[in-house]
């Protein structure tokens, strides 16, 4: 079955960053197999299926590079708190309550969200392990919806001095024996769905934690994702621990490598910005996240010049409140502007970039997606235009990344099959998704006592 999508306004991503009008793509199985114009492909392949694209971008599917998806039963839960309260008084207890039903309903949700926004990638970062079966619960969440990516066995193994619940606190040998156990259950080479391993974070992960990990990692050859200087009390806590940054720790330890992908990096000195280079380890950017927690606003340009990988990302919606990496886009380019003031600093083409070929390249799948060229997976997504929003319009980059809102997507597919297909999400029953989705949220913020974050009083000023 081949089917072709004829005449869109086709954003290719490929080397030469090729924008093309009245362009057609061709996709056989999974793959994509021309690019051409529609009367071209329609004589080279007279049984395609024909979608009608007029009036419409065709682009790269994009890659959310950092999330947790349990946390999608959340959103507004944490509002305008410090990060410490927010951690200790909500996520963290949530988080103990989390059962692998709450994780699924969450991550069934997490993915409908995504791919209404046209993220057909995520990597997803599970710490929450009081239960057995929390992977399970997301990776049958990607498999219903039709997400590609990766499910990340994250893990705790101190911090309760820090207000870390200690239900959520495991030892890092069973953790590391459990990933391994969950890695040869699901990885399979070239599957669609992988299982990495994610330490948390420097003042929640002992050393030994680190080193199985990397141990681990080099024997299953699986992704590794963490956080990395988020805040500065991870760079205090470092210095206090180790007499250095956690960059310089984990580099020196031997953890860093290019199949690392460190989440926020926002304190990252320059000192740490050579040591991921020299790793060529990978950067999760979380703008939304990052202002939302009041964490500061990350060295990006500076990474970039330096020629580190950086891709875009959400966080869990409990510090973004959604999954839309238009919004991320946005933000990403502005907070740049404004804090250098500085309107050349970051240009809507590299965060463009950053959500769809560098995010490719941050999880090691720049060969297979990330761009529309031929030889590649079949992840691409249909934008339509023509709406109040994104019109007048005068070039496409522009229109995606400052106008529009993210609900202009009408049409995902990932792997050669359509998950959403003219604003109809094929997998799941959209509307019961939600409607559980919603059920467990309140019933998880009832037993946890996150509740009484519903009912906040107004609150014109901060308190
Ligand atoms: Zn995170």
């Amino acid at each position: 079955m081949s089917i072709i999508f004829a005449d869109a306004w086709l954003i290719t991503m490929n080397g030469k960053r090729e924008v093309l009008e009245s362009a057609s793509v061709c996709v056989e199985k999974d793959r994509i197999v021309a690019v051409s114009t529609r009367k071209d492909l329609e004589k080279r392949f007279p049984a395609a299926e024909v979608v009608d694209c007029n009036g419409r971008i065709v682009m790269p599917g994009m890659v959310n590079t950092h999330t947790h998806l349990f946390q999608t039963l959340m959103k507004g839960l944490g509002d305008d708190m410090v990060l410490k309260k927010w951690f200790t008084c909500m996520t963290g207890p949530s988080g103990v309550h989390l059962t692998p039903e709450d994780a699924h309903a969450a991550a069934l949700h997490g993915c409908v969200e995504s791919i209404r926004s046209g993220v057909t990638t995520l990597v997803d970062f599970m710490y929450v392990h009081t239960r057995p079966g929390m992977i399970k619960a997301v990776v049958e969440a990607y498999d219903e919806t039709g997400m590609r990516g990766f499910v990340c066995r994250g893990f705790i193994s101190l911090g309760e001095e820090y207000g870390v619940p200690r239900e959520l606190i495991e030892k890092p040998e069973h953790a590391i024996g459990d990933a391994r156990k969950q890695m040869r259950r699901y990885n399979k080479p070239g599957a669609r769905i992988q299982v990495g391993v994610a330490p948390n974070m420097i003042w929640a992960v002992d050393e030994k934690g680190y080193r199985l990990t990397r141990k681990l990692a080099d024997e299953e050859h699986a992704l590794i994702t963490t956080h990395l200087a988020e805040t500065t009390f991870e760079l205090e806590t470092a210095k206090t621990r180790y007499g250095q940054t956690d960059t310089e720790f984990m580099s020196e330890i031997g953890f860093l490598g290019p199949d690392v992908l460190a989440a926020h990096c926002v304190h990252c000195k320059p000192h740490d910005i050579r040591i991921l280079k020299q790793h060529d380890t990978k950067v999760a950017h979380n703008p939304c996240s990052n202002l939302y927690l009041a964490s500061g606003c990350p060295p990006i340009p500076e990474m970039l010049m330096a020629g580190v990988t950086v891709g875009l990302a959400s966080d869990g919606p409990a510090s973004s409140n959604n999954h839309s990496l238009f919004q991320a886009m946005k933000f990403a380019a502005l907070m740049q502007k404004g804090f250098h003031q500085d309107a050349t600093i970051l240009t809507a083409e590299k965060v463009m970039e950053m959500a769809t070929i560098d995010g490719a390249r941050a999880v090691g799948l720049e060969k297979e997606i990330g761009s529309i060229e031929v030889g590649k997976k079949a992840d691409l997504i249909v934008i339509d235009f023509n709406n109040a929003f994104m019109t007048p319009i005068h070039h496409p980059v522009s229109a995606i990344v400052y106008s529009a809102l993210g609900n202009e997507v009408t049409t995902v597919m990932i792997d050669g099959r359509f998950v959403m297909r003219d604003g109809v999400v094929t997998g799941v029953n959209e509307a019961a998704v939600r409607r559980q989705a919603q059920s467990h949220a309140d019933d998880l913020a009832r037993r946890s006592g996150s509740d009484k974050f519903k009912k906040r009083p107004w609150r014109s000023m901060a308190i």
